[in-house]
């Protein structure tokens, strides 16, 4: 079977007038039109988009900024990462992981898995493409995605169907901090977090308390580092497991007949019997409920791995504030530290930003009137995966893995419906004309 990046290629000399009439960019851009969809983005949700179309038979080229699949599991994650949910909610369509998998999926047994399920479906994306802009023609009906390779040449790709498949995640948030550029110790973003290995003695203060920051913690924990973490916001911790079984598959069972509110109260009540009072250690819960909360920001509750314990054992401390602002050199007793707007001041030797990620639709997608100035999506699940005039979105209902399968299959028998009735007028046609 011809590759997709073949494909591309032998249809981009086959059209070289496309090339010259409509390339209003650089003269250096080449043109490429496609068959099938472009897909942006060979993450999870890129992979499952693309699986899907191959199984409906369309064609489709992926285009992905790194050097291989899913960027942010092999580059930008640490190294004792697990899944957070359990293997069944985190499958991709058509394939299950394998029966010797465990429960919670290390990121390498998740990487393994998701190379061998690219292989499966013959999923050769075109890496070092990182696409810069994204118009709709409305002339030509047509999304023109022009995508910057490693050695900066510029392809302008041309298709009728766009899918954004790009990520929810796919730039840092570092907030702005005063005086941060006059901090001695060392600063980063939990992206390049790998092991609390070089921590090791270290005051280490982690700013964010969600499912990163308490595992960093964790890990800091285990390799001999002192971790402080700062808690700007309110937060649910949930024990992972619940009578056995997972908190979260409990959840989604009883969301089939109980409304959130209620399903959100049990959590709470099982949650304060395992875990005890988590305000007494700094950790402040929200007014609504985890999954209330989920529902609205996309927000996640935090299913405890083990920092619980050490948070309550005082090993990692917990700063319940939300003045945790300012950092610079101290002029007197710290060389390095972090002053509070209360007026306390505390020594560290590095800061690790635990404060997330972003989209990066609003830098590049120009048209569709699909995602908020954020880069979210701006219909509510489930209705978010479409747009107009051929424009998708895989990936973006907040839902993780379960979420982005979910919006890869609908938005590939969509795309499959509109591809075999184009198959079936180009064909009425050429009979015709014969
Ligand atoms: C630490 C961590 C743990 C997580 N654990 C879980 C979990 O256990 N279960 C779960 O369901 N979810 C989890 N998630 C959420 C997770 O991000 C998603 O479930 C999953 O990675 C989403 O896949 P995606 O393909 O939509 O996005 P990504 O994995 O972010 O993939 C997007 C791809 O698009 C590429 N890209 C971005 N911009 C461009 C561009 N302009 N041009 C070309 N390519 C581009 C990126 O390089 C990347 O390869 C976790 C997230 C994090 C950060």
């Amino acid at each position: 079977m011809q590759t997709t990046k073949q494909a591309a290629a032998d249809i981009s000399s086959n059209n070289t007038d496309t090339s010259s009439k409509n390339n209003k960019q650089s003269s250096t851009t080449s043109c490429c039109v496609v068959h099938g969809p472009i897909i942006v983005g060979a993450g999870p949700s890129g992979l499952a988009v693309a699986a899907t179309l191959r199984r409906h038979g369309v064609p489709f080229t992926v285009l992905e900024r790194s050097d291989g699949i899913a960027d942010l599991w092999t580059n930008r994650t640490y190294d004792r990462l697990r899944l957070h949910l359990p293997k069944v909610f985190c499958e991709l369509p058509h394939v299950a992981f394998p029966d010797d998998f465990p429960t919670y999926p290390t990121k390498h047994d998740f990487l393994r898995y998701l190379r061998s399920y690219a292989a499966g479906f013959a999923v050769s994306p075109m890496f070092g493409r990182a696409v810069t802009r994204a118009r709709f023609d409305a002339a030509a009906a047509l999304w023109r995605v022009t995508a910057v390779s490693d050695d900066g040449a510029e392809t302008e790709f041309v298709s009728r169907w766009l899918v954004v498949a790009s990520g929810e995640n796919a730039e840092v948030v570092v907030p702005k901090v005063k005086g941060r550029e006059r901090f001695e110790g060392e600063v980063l973003h939990s992206s390049e977090y790998r092991s609390g290995e070089r921590f090791k003695g270290k005051r280490v203060l982690v700013v964010g308390c969600g499912n990163s920051g308490m595992e960093m913690c964790l890990d800091l924990c285990e390799h001999g580092a002192m971790p402080f973490m700062s808690v700007r916001s309110g937060v649910h911790v949930l024990p992972r497991e619940m009578f056995g079984s997972s908190t979260f598959g409990i959840a989604m069972k009883l969301l089939k007949w109980l409304p959130v509110k209620l399903v959100d109260r049990f959590l709470l009540l099982v949650a304060s019997m395992v875990l005890g009072d988590t305000e007494k250690y700094g950790l402040k819960r929200p007014k609504l409920g985890p999954l209330e909360i989920k529902n609205i920001t996309g927000k996640s509750p935090v299913l405890d791995v083990g920092a619980w314990s050490l948070i309550k054992s005082g090993n990692i401390k917990a700063f319940a504030v939300t003045n945790c602002r300012l950092y610079q050199k101290s002029s007197h007793s710290t060389a390095t530290g972090a002053r509070f707007v209360d007026g306390n001041e505390m020594a560290f030797d590095a800061v690790i930003f635990a404060t997330g990620y972003r989209s990066n639709v609003p830098s590049w997608l120009k048209d569709g009137d699909l995602f908020t100035e954020d880069g979210k999506p701006k219909a509510q699940h489930p209705s978010n995966w479409r747009g107009p005039n051929g424009l998708y979105c895989v990936g973006f209902s907040g839902r993780g893995l379960l979420g982005a399968g979910a919006d890869a299959l609908r938005a590939a028998a969509d795309i499959a419906g509109r591809w075999q009735e184009m198959v079936a007028a180009a064909a009425g046609a050429k009979i015709s004309s014969v």
